[in-house]
């Protein structure tokens, strides 16, 4: 298997790229955030305690996060790898993640972050807000919130993969293609 985070700060085109690298690699993608905002579509207990901390732009608590990703990777196990999205977000989804994985006898492959500074961040996400119908991605306050929390809980999982030399980053900024083509050429090295 193989089985890739895709990381980096909200906004860094993590979702936009995945939906790429699913048709050329051939696996599952994971997102957490779609996972939750399929749960608050559908006005679930789930999606109802997740959309508490979402408005605000905080993490949704780890029991809720874990389990709901740990039943989507168990119930989908015949693929040929997964590509996680916006999972883990701190260090004990990390460690769960590779619990969870290494029940399965696979690990995680290797960590692909896309760097995009801050000031891009925000407005690309102010941008996003006008379509998207998200209300985390209209509010300044809350977008830069969101950055301070991938700053002070997210960036450690960085660091923690790259004890075992399996985290890589790259510029996240130019076009979809050339950053495609970035992710790609560390896909074929992992
Ligand atoms: P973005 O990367 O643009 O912030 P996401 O769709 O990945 O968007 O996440 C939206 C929100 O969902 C996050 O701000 C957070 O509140 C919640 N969320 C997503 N993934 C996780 C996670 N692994 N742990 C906790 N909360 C999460």
């Amino acid at each position: 298997m193989i089985n890739i985070i895709l990381f980096g700060p909200p906004g860094s085109g993590k979702g936009t790229q995945a939906s790429k690298i699913v048709e050329k690699y051939n696996l599952l993608h994971i997102s957490t955030g779609d996972l939750f905002r399929y749960e608050m579509g559908n006005n679930t207990p789930l999606g109802l305690k997740a959309k508490e901390y979402i408005k605000k732009g905080e993490l949704v608590p780890d029991e809720v996060t874990i389990g709901m990703l740990t039943n989507k990777v168990v119930a989908n196990q015949d693929v040929a790898g997964y590509i996680f999205d916006g999972f883990p977000r701190n260090i004990n989804q990390s460690e769960s993640l590779d619990r969870i994985l290494a029940e399965m006898n696979t690990q995680v492959s290797g960590l692909i972050a896309l760097a995009v500074d801050d000031e891009e961040i925000v407005s690309r996400i102010l941008n996003r807000g006008k379509t998207s119908g998200r209300s985390d991605d209209n509010d300044e306050s809350i977008i830069r919130n969101r950055i301070e929390v991938y700053k002070q809980e997210t960036r450690p999982v960085f660091d923690y993969y790259a004890k075992e030399n399996k985290s890589h980053e790259l510029q996240g900024v130019g076009s979809l293609e050339e950053v495609f083509e970035r992710i790609c050429n560390q896909i074929d090295q992992l």
